[in-house]
């Protein structure tokens, strides 16, 4: 196969080359405005080939390793800690953000699967702030009340639907410690 990030031949849906030189984590945290602080492990730009394999069949595979290089170096909690995927919905085949709470076990936190779901799943692709303020996520949580979590997604773009996802397991009486993601799109590449 080729290598997503070169296109050169080889046995690994990204070479050994393009691991080393893009999926080095470079850590930051941004601050939403609800207080939530929320830490990336890319620019968006930096990893964006990776990033749109999602819907395509190898999209698991490419978010499993982008996940083993993302979280490998973050540090593991003091206490108990649940990662809660946003929106962890397998209806499209597998659901990517469970596939990186999952991941986040390894560092030792506790995934609760399914606990976190939209009701609204409309598509903000290219729509303005308004639209995506006019159609919230509308999220349900069924996990574990009194427990402290992190939120964990993909990407972050404006920082509403983490917002959101936020002020739902706070009315569900979970204490949510921050969040992590994978690629800011407001990030410098
Ligand atoms: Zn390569």
């Amino acid at each position: 196969m080729r290598c997503l990030s070169c296109r050169r031949f080889g046995l690994s849906s990204v070479c050994a080359t393009c691991r080393d030189l893009y999926l080095a984590p470079s850590p930051e945290i941004r601050k939403l405005p609800s207080g939530l602080r929320v830490l990336s492990l890319y620019a968006y730009e930096a990893i964006e080939p990776f990033l749109l394999t999602k819907h395509m069949p190898h999209g698991w595979f490419v978010y499993r390793l982008l996940a083993k290089a993302a979280f490998g170096a973050l540090e593991r909690p003091a206490g108990p800690l649940a990662a809660v995927a946003v929106d962890d919905d397998a209806g499209g085949g597998y659901s990517h953000t469970a596939l990186l709470a999952r991941a986040l076990k390894s560092r030792g936190y506790r995934h609760l699967p399914g606990a976190l779901r939209a009701n609204n799943r409309v598509s903000y692709a290219g729509q303005p702030l308004a639209f995506r303020l006019a159609n919230p996520r509308d999220f349900r949580y069924t996990g574990p009340a009194g427990i402290e979590a992190v939120l964990v997604d993909d990407i972050v773009t404006s920082g509403l639907t983490l917002q959101e996802a936020q002020a739902c397991l706070q009315k569900s009486g979970v204490r949510v410690a921050g969040a992590i993601v994978l690629a800011d799109v407001d990030r410098e590449g």
